[in-house]
């Protein structure tokens, strides 16, 4: 073979290759033109009808005519500055990621394109997977750590106080061992769900181990954080898993921790919210422990005391006290002030507490339809002719069957009309205990009680159920009436419970009602009472 002959056979081959090679290639002469380019180049640079003959023997710009930021590239980087080389990675070009290198030597430049998109995408859900649990969705540990790690930074330049809460299921593993390990991860997806839907936009909720969950909540004080992790003990507890023919009712114990700058790692922080919620554990489940350090003052005292025998003490002594906060008429200005009655309890020191201290030990010790009855009889003997009282009923009285015995008795004794009373019951409580509660509300509403759904909108029920519960009022959800003003989805969920109700002879009542701006959008959107610290701070009730 001669030199030439040689030459015009390497040059076949070569041919060969770039033109079965899964790259794009371009050569350029010195000059600047194509002296060689294959259809990959020609397809992934953005031509579609054109063949790489047609790009052949002409000026370099041509073909890069479609990508400007990589013929950008080319002069400033080869031709201004007289580089020799450069690479240019990540380049997203037509819903495509490229890779390019640019290489130029005494003869010309070669480009090699690497079309990288399923690559990128592979890379992404790497990436995603290492940061995120899978079965969830939720953060996993090692990225919630550095997350906690950078709120920490930002707020203690600002001095925020932030809290983290570490919750685990309690009897998680009967549900693996009965129903099998999918239903197990059923469960934890649903609890998922329900964590997400408590938690406020800025907090970072993540899985940290089989049932364990850790909450960051950001720029929050510990009453805030309480009370959102109390929410959130307070539905799971309230939620019924159901699969096949098994029905699981579980719990979460949880601790709760200031993340203070005093802790050395966030890790600290986190563990310290876990001790705290072993304690929870030890304590009967089901409840939430703050960690020592942030005790404030009598918590520590709270601790020690027995609930049992404080709850028993109160029934008998009277310690238990009731508020009363009004439920504004929006419609109308009729002379009856209507209140719904508000428990709480007088501690030793003559402290106030809210229900959320003691009505966890209080269901646990199933004190609750005890606590009720003194309510309603207390009630009852306050109650005169220009007033209508809202009660709260708890789940272990709808599930009680001798209370409305009781309750007719002392209707006599007191000579109440029953038009004057209504019971609040909680949507997901009126579920969990259908049947009794039917039967209750059959019975005590043919003698005149009215009844209200509380909490109306976060529980698991569909519009469906509210036609076999005969109530009187809808008490929308606080949750959506506070963010009202400033989220669209809450203002249409409000608007929308509201038709709902009206269209089912229904009257609507919204809690929460903080401000005059919230108020003019209720009005606006024809809600029928309004309940909030803007029209009436709750106040004691004088017996
Ligand atoms: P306790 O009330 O003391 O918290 O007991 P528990 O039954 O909830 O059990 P514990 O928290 O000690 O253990 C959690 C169990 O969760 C252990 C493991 O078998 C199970 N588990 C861990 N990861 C997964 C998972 O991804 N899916 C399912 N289905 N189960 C898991
Ligand atoms: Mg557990």
């Amino acid at each position: 073979m001669s030199m030439n002959e040689e030459s015009v056979a390497l040059h076949q081959y070569l041919n060969s290759v770039i033109i079965n090679i899964p790259y794009g290639i371009i050569t350029l002469t010195r000059e600047l033109e194509i002296s060689m380019i294959n259809s990959r180049a020609v397809y992934l640079l953005g031509f579609k009808d054109e063949e790489p003959s047609d790009f052949v023997d002409t000026d370099y710009e041509h073909i890069f005519s479609a990508t400007e930021e990589l013929l950008e590239k080319f002069k400033t980087e080869i031709l201004s500055s007289k580089e020799r080389k450069f690479d240019f990675n990540n380049y997203s070009f037509h819903n495509k990621v490229l890779n390019i290198k640019c290489r130029t030597t005494l003869y010309g430049t070669l480009f090699i394109i690497e079309d990288y998109t399923q690559q990128a995408l592979i890379e992404e859900e790497l990436q995603h997977r290492a940061d995120y649990d899978t079965l969830t969705n939720l953060l996993n540990r090692s990225q919630l750590e550095k997350r906690v790690e950078k709120i920490r930074e930002r707020n203690s330049e600002n001095n925020l106080e932030c809290a983290v809460a570490f919750m685990d299921l309690d009897k998680f593993k009967p549900v693996n061992d009965i129903a099998g390990h999918k239903a197990g991860d059923a469960l934890l997806q649903n609890v998922a769900k329900i964590m997400q839907n408590a938690i406020r936009d800025r907090d970072t909720l993540a899985r940290v181990g089989g049932d364990e969950f850790v909450i960051l909540l950001e720029n929050c004080p510990l009453s805030r954080a309480v009370s959102i992790v109390e929410k959130i003990r307070k539905e799971i507890d309230e939620y019924n898993f159901i699969w096949k023919e098994h029905t699981f009712s579980i719990g979460i114990s949880a601790g709760i921790a200031i993340l203070s700058s005093k802790q050395k790692s966030v890790q600290e922080a986190i563990n310290i919210a876990d001790q705290a919620c072993l304690i929870a554990k030890q304590e009967g489940r089901n409840r939430i422990h703050i960690a020592d350090e942030n005790l404030v003052e009598n918590i520590e005292h709270k601790r020690e005391v027995s609930w049992i025998n404080v709850i028993n003490k109160a029934l008998k002594d009277d310690d238990f006290l009731l508020y009363k906060q009004e439920i504004h008429d929006l419609k109308s200005e009729n002379n009856i002030a209507h209140y719904e009655l508000l428990l709480r309890l007088k501690d030793k020191e003559g402290k106030i507490l809210s229900p959320a201290a003691f009505m966890p030990s209080a269901e646990r010790y199933e004190l609750m339809n005890k606590i009720d009855k003194w309510v309603v009889a207390t009630a009852f003997k306050s109650l005169n002719e220009e007033t209508h009282y809202s009660i709260n009923l708890s789940g272990q009285t709808l599930s009680t069957p001798d209370f409305s015995e009781f309750l007719i008795e002392l209707e006599k004794k007191y000579k109440i009309n029953p038009k004057q009373i209504t019971f609040e019951i909680t949507e997901s409580m009126a579920i969990k205990f259908l049947k009794n509660t039917r039967l209750m509300t059959d019975t005590l509403q043919k003698r005149g009680y009215n009844f209200s759904l509380d909490d109306f909108g976060t529980g698991l029920s569909s519009y469906e159920y509210l036609k076999k519960m005969p109530v009187a009022y809808l008490k929308i959800d606080g949750f959506f009436t506070k963010e009202i003003v400033k989220d669209k989805v809450s203002y249409a969920m409000v608007k929308s419970i509201n038709e709902i109700g009206h269209v089912m002879g229904i009257k609507t009542i919204a809690e929460f009602v903080e401000n005059r701006e919230i108020l003019e959008k209720l009005k606006e959107i024809g809600v029928d009472y309004a309940q909030g610290y803007h029209l009436h701070k709750p106040e004691a009730l004088s017996l």
